[in-house]
């Protein structure tokens, strides 16, 4: 049985009950959060429960065309009012250079192909989570009324700290 197998069996469990069932697709607490797609990252950390925030993820919790686009529908659509953009220690894509995870990639697959623009490596993490509050904050289309914050999750204690913008 493949993994995908065991979630379809774990799935036909679940619907039996289905308590998420009362849920809209407006986050109660008008949140939308931005963060990498780490499976140490969890809704869990911060207090939160399933339907009370977006929670939009990629490869390091970038702002990139894609994850703006969720962001504005977020707020214009669905009403959220406040963005947390959350980065966090130990992320893969601070252990390699743009180059490195491009040769890196062409040599395992063993063939050259139409790549992503960018990886989005980086190497300070303060930084990193500071260019990503840049490009929101200044987008014309992000409201000032907004509430825009970054952090970083550290994976060994669990905790959020905050990093102002530049
Ligand atoms: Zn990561």
């Amino acid at each position: 049985m493949t993994v995908i197998d065991e979630v379809l069996e774990a799935n036909e469990i679940y619907a039996r009950t289905h308590e998420l069932r009362p849920l809209t697709p407006r986050p109660a607490r008008k949140l939308a959060i931005l963060t990498c797609m780490d499976t140490r990252l969890s809704i869990r950390t911060m207090g939160l429960k399933t339907g009370d925030a977006h929670i939009i993820r990629n490869a390091g919790g970038i702002v990139t065309d894609d994850s703006l686009r969720s962001l504005l529908v977020s707020h214009y659509l669905l009403e959220t009012q406040e963005f947390m953009v959350i980065n966090h220690t130990d992320c893969g894509l601070m252990h390699a250079t743009e180059q490195e995870l491009r040769t890196r990639i062409q040599n395992r697959a063993g063939t050259a192909a139409v790549a992503p623009a960018f990886f989005y490596a980086f190497q300070n993490i303060e930084e990193n989570v500071q260019h990503q509050l840049q490009k929101l904050r200044t987008h014309p289309w992000i409201p000032r009324e907004v509430a825009v914050r970054g952090f970083v999750y550290d994976v060994v204690s669990g905790r959020l700290r905050e990093i102002k913008a530049f």
